[in-house]
């Protein structure tokens, strides 16, 4: 292993686990209301989980969560790119969330292997405790001000909600009323590029008072997020329009953002994504590591992953088996606020 000069073990140099069996097996998540994406709201979708065995009989497990226009690959791809890998090693090219099953379980293993916990095998001494931020919903503002509420009771010091999809009046409202229920608690808004670019400048003037933590994608695309971003009292993050290291190196070079959010499931898992926080800690932007709304397997890899980055502010976005209704392992839920890592 070498050193990066401040006692973190580089990621790719770990001994391989002695890998004996290899079980590659699709799964449903179901999830409890529908997800919205970019092909309209699902309540299911099928995972790949791989299950790798040691000598000892020990198992490290990764999964391939491909989700439909927002990572390159469907879930038979992700499947055939994995049984590849198994049969003669090839790494994925063209299937992140394949490349993230198979690294997440590798270093699953390794780290059992070593009888210590991912994060802290990746970063001697990092915290296994990992603050999230609570997604909340709700038909009217007083709905959502109570889910805010509820959220910050049990012990979330970050509460996410997405605007954009109500006229600009209704959602000054909306989050209006969840400053009002949650205090000094973080507030961040998600926008999914939905207002066009004078409107976003316009609107975020108005928000400000509202003390936000960060607006994530407040208009769609790279060059329309330098523009709100030159302007915008609130930090703007980038989310969807930065899904390669590619596109996070424009980002950075036409000054589109303040922070970057990255989701290690649609990266290409662990390894992929410690190199893509490089590149966006060396720039000076923040980052947020967050889930693709995967199972318990991938959001666990995630958050080992932001614990060894230190990547704990602001908090990642990985409450999200909350959501699920079948999960794809062991659900990793949040305990007063955060996931506890072992
Ligand atoms: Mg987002």
């Amino acid at each position: 292993m070498t050193d990066s000069g401040d006692g973190r073990a580089e990621l790719g140099d770990l001994d391989p686990p002695d890998v004996r069996r290899i079980k590659i097996e699709r799964t449903e998540l179901t999830y409890q209301s529908p997800i919205s994406t970019a092909h309209g709201p699902i309540d299911h979708r099928e995972v790949v989980v791989l299950t790798l065995t040691d000598g000892e009989g020990r198992i490290g497990l990764g999964e391939a969560a491909p989700l439909a226009n927002f990572t390159p690959e469907l879930v038979n791809e992700a499947e055939l790119a994995i049984h590849r890998w198994a049969d003669d090693g090839t790494l994925p090219v063209g299937s992140p969330t394949a490349r993230a099953a198979i690294d997440g379980a590798l270093l699953d293993l390794t780290a059992r292997a070593a009888g210590r916990p991912v994060h802290d095998l990746l970063a001697p001494d990092s915290s296994g405790i990992v603050p999230v931020s609570a997604f909340v919903s709700g038909d009217t503002p007083d709905d959502l001000a109570s889910a805010a509420a509820e959220a910050v009771a049990g012990g979330h010091g970050t509460v996410k909600v997405k605007v954009a999809a109500s006229p600009f009046p209704t959602d000054l409202a909306r989050l209006t009323a969840v400053r009002e229920a949650i205090g000094d608690k973080r507030l961040r808004i998600d926008a999914n590029g939905g207002w066009a670019p004078g409107e976003a400048s316009e609107h975020l003037a108005r928000l400000a008072a509202l003390d936000l933590e960060l607006v994530e994608e407040p208009a769609a695309g790279l060059e329309a997020l330098a523009t709100v971003r030159a302007t915008s009292p609130v930090p703007v993050a980038i989310d969807e329009s930065a899904r390669t290291i590619d596109d996070v190196r424009r980002a950075i070079a036409l000054g589109s953002a303040d922070l970057v959010v990255l989701k290690p499931s649609a990266l290409g898992g662990p390894l992929v994504t410690a190199e893509v926080a490089r590149v966006v800690t060396e720039a000076g932007l923040g980052l947020v590591v967050t889930s693709l709304l995967e199972g318990s397997v991938g959001i666990r890899s995630a958050a080992h992953l932001a614990a060894a980055l230190g990547a704990l502010d602001p908090a990642p976005g990985l409450a999200t088996a909350t959501l699920l209704t079948a999960d794809s392992g062991p659900p990793l839920l949040p305990t007063k606020g955060a996931l506890v890592l072992d």
